[in-house]
């Protein structure tokens, strides 16, 4: 059975998805702070961490940045200020997925159920590797560089770029991108690839100001292109 640690100090709304989880068939392990929920990912080792940001002892953002280092664990963080959105952007944390409060039940079991299919989903022994550029993705040991030097990404942002260079010098849009790396049905918000796609390019592009590898379709979404040399 996939286990999900909840870290929540609202006692409520944990309790509730602690409930819906659980008749999900997850079992689910909980949280109140930031220390204890570091703690228990450590020992417990989930299948993924639903990670509140405003924690007592100590933030989501702190929670997420020290396993990142540690771990490929899938992180979904809750956030429920607009900044705190584009705090996760523009620290690079390393989340996989965030969702915003107010949520809908289904919305949350819907990115849950996505990050599980696609962890499950991992091909075992089906390699590829691109060669674009500065850059290579191998999927058989999920590991990219630019230029030799190893690139940390990720497990949505290792997806996206293997995508993106998977279908070099196609426009895709954001609803294609959603579908075949977050893998479901996502009605509305489009900015989480974007989101992803910034920081993406934080890691991959020379000056991620004037990306030369992930390009912007106007009006439809990215492209991945080969610079000239
Ligand atoms: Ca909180």
């Amino acid at each position: 059975m996939p286990t999900i640690l909840l870290v929540e100090d609202e006692l409520t709304l944990a309790e509730t998805l602690r409930y819906n989880l659980e008749r999900e068939g997850y079992s689910v392990l909980t949280a109140a702070d930031g220390v204890h929920g570091l703690e228990l990912a450590r020992r417990e080792q989930p299948d993924l961490l639903i990670l509140d940001i405003m924690l007592p002892r100590l933030d989501g953002f702190s929670v997420c940045r020290i396993l990142r280092q540690e771990s490929d664990l899938p992180i979904l963080m809750l956030t429920a200020r607009q900044d705190e959105v584009d705090r996760i952007a523009g620290l690079e944390l390393g989340a996989d997925d965030y969702v915003a409060k107010p949520f809908s039940l289904g919305e949350l079991l819907a990115r849950v159920r996505a990050i599980m299919r696609r962890t499950d989903r991992q091909p075992v022994g089906n390699r590829e590797v691109f060669d674009a550029g500065l850059l290579r993705v191998d999927t058989g040991s999920r590991r990219a560089w630019r230029a030799g030097a190893e690139l940390t990404l990720s497990q949505k942002e290792f997806d996206l770029l293997t995508c993106l260079i998977r279908n070099r010098g196609m426009a895709l849009s954001r609803d294609v991108l959603l579908e075949r790396v977050w893998g479901y049905d996502f009605l509305g918000d489009s900015r989480t690839v974007d989101v992803h796609i910034r920081w993406l390019r934080e890691k991959v592009e020379e000056d991620p100001g004037r990306p030369l590898y992930i390009q912007t379709v106007r009006g439809v979404g990215y492209r991945f292109e080969i610079p000239p040399q």
